[in-house]
């Protein structure tokens, strides 16, 4: 239900590629899109298959795959950051138009050159060293300046906390180290006064729209729940972050900002440059979803507005409970103020299947339907009620 149509215009591009198939570039196709063909590079049955165009079926990291999908569109873009990105640079050095470009996408895939870029930018992030051993000196030194058992983080791979190991004590955190090998990132563990996430998208000429801050629940690593408006003030700051990260590593497209709320303020926790699960809830709850805005801004069309549809909105993932979701649990009638989005993949314990948005003018009967809803598809209820 985003209401704002894309309006194509003058050298606007109309083939976009998608280098992934899941939840993502689903949603992606779903999204109102006129004049503008989806087309996926994915797994026969991934979930985009269902909403987009058409289909190259293939891996994100195959080079036949890739060119065919590059033959086919006009400008390639992606769901997820599971890609090479030296091959990619390959690729744009040929002249393939990839948006965002891999050097931007280096600050995604890549946590420990993100870390250092960042710092370097005098960027707020918790104090960290980036280290390829245990045995670094390096390591030594920064355990000794931290209070509590640090965390430890993959450099690539990692997502919903995979990759991310909160250890015990010193010994935990370097055998942590060993196990993801080189480039690994320590840093402090935080005490956190909540998290947020800061979406944006910026247009291939520059021009940059930010939607409104959210709160973000985060339960076991994963993003259990997203609630506009954002509880803990910083929106401001926050936005102003987003935008100074979006230039200084050029991104095109949506850029998701995920953010520490702590005693000394803002922290910058990852970065994404492509449509985000705390972006969900634009689909009904602003005027132009992230979606619709990263199709836009791919293609060079003029951005919508990132304007919210209502006083209060609630995204709550719907993950696979201990048994599968009843039959046809995403086509009951919904209530009003209630949209259910279903995935179409495979049940499995705690799997993202889909997720849930309400919205209205209360803000605790709206966070009360979204959970309502989600817990009838089987996910565990989290909440405090
Ligand atoms: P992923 O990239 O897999 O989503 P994150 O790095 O975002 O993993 O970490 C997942 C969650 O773990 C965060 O949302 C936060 O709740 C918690 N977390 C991560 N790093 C820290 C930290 N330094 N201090 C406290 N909590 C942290």
């Amino acid at each position: 239900m985003s209401c704002v149509s894309v309006v194509p215009h003058g050298s606007a591009l109309s083939r976009v590629g998608v280098v992934g198939g899941g939840q993502l570039a689903r949603l992606l196709g779903e999204a109102e899109r006129p004049g503008i063909t989806v087309t996926v590079l994915a797994g026969a049955d991934e979930p985009a298959t269902a909403t987009c165009d058409e289909v190259v079926v293939g891996d994100a990291r195959d080079d036949a795959a890739l060119r065919t999908l590059a033959e086919r569109v006009d400008v390639i873009t992606f769901d997820h950051e599971l890609v090479d990105l030296e091959q990619l640079a390959r690729l744009e050095a040929e002249g393939v138009l990839l948006r965002p470009g891999p050097g931007a996408l280096r600050a995604a895939v890549d946590k420990s050159y993100q870390r250092r870029l960042f710092a370097d930018a005098g960027l707020p992030l918790p104090r960290f060293v980036v280290v390829d051993s245990p045995r670094d000196a390096g390591l030594t030194t920064f355990l000794d300046t931290v209070d509590a058992a640090p965390v430890v983080k993959a450099a690539r791979g990692g997502y919903d906390g995979r990759g991310v190991v909160f250890s015990t004590g010193r010994d935990d955190a370097r055998a942590a180290v060993e196990r993801f090998g080189a480039s690994v990132v320590v840093e402090e563990s935080l005490t956190l006064r909540g998290e947020v996430a800061q979406l944006l998208v910026r247009g291939a000429d520059g021009d940059v729209v930010t939607y409104p801050l959210v709160t973000t629940v985060q339960r076991d690593g994963q993003c259990a729940e997203v609630r506009y408006p954002c509880d803990t003030g910083h929106d401001d700051e926050a936005a102003a972050l987003a935008v100074r990260i979006a230039e200084l590593v050029d991104a095109v497209g949506v850029l998701a900002v995920e953010l520490f709320v702590t005693d000394a303020g803002l922290l910058i926790n990852e970065v994404a440059l492509r449509p985000h699960n705390t972006g969900h809830w634009t689909i009904e709850g602003a005027r132009t979803s992230q979606f619709a805005n990263h199709l836009a801004a791919v293609t060079g069309r003029p951005l919508g507005p990132t304007t919210p549809t209502a006083a209060h909105v609630v995204m709550v993932n719907v993950t696979g409970g201990p048994q599968p979701p009843p039959p046809g649990w995403s086509r009951t009638a919904p209530r009003t103020g209630v949209a259910i989005h279903d995935y179409a993949k495979a049940w499995r314990p705690e799997r993202k299947i889909g997720h849930v948005t309400a919205w209205g003018d209360d803000a605790a009967a709206t966070r009360v339907r979204a959970w309502r809803e989600a817990r009838r598809a089987g996910t565990a209820s989290w909440e405090d009620e």
